[in-house]
């Protein structure tokens, strides 16, 4: 710590982005358990449960590292769009809801 150089760079990225994901999947699974009413499996760690757009993603995962991964998650949860936790099993088979189109909803 001392060094002086060291303390922004050996900064642990990785376990923070951990910490943020499983903050989130607390909020997103209060029970800890996949949000599929079918499923509703439990894992022994929360962090096992996976974040998932519940109308898709309209983003490319591996091109983003963990930690702006969580950012993101987080930036996408305050601003309202639809997440929830998932087993790896259910968000492996899970096909995204299409969002209507908008421009149809308000000409109604
Ligand atoms: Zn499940």
């Amino acid at each position: 710590m001392a060094s002086g150089k060291s303390s922004w760079t050996s900064f642990d990225y990785a376990a923070y982005a951990a910490t943020l994901r499983e903050r989130l999947l607390r909020l997103l699974a209060p029970d800890g358990r996949c949000q599929n009413p079918a499923c509703r499996k439990k894992p022994r760690r929360i962090g096992s449960l996976q974040i998932d757009h519940v109308h898709g993603r309209t983003w490319d995962l591996r091109r983003l590292n963990r930690w702006a991964r969580a950012r993101r998650y987080w930036r996408e949860h305050t601003d309202g769009v639809e997440l929830r936790a998932l087993c790896s099993k259910c968000n492996a088979s899970y096909r995204p809801i299409p969002l209507p189109v908008v421009s149809e909803v308000e000409a109604a």
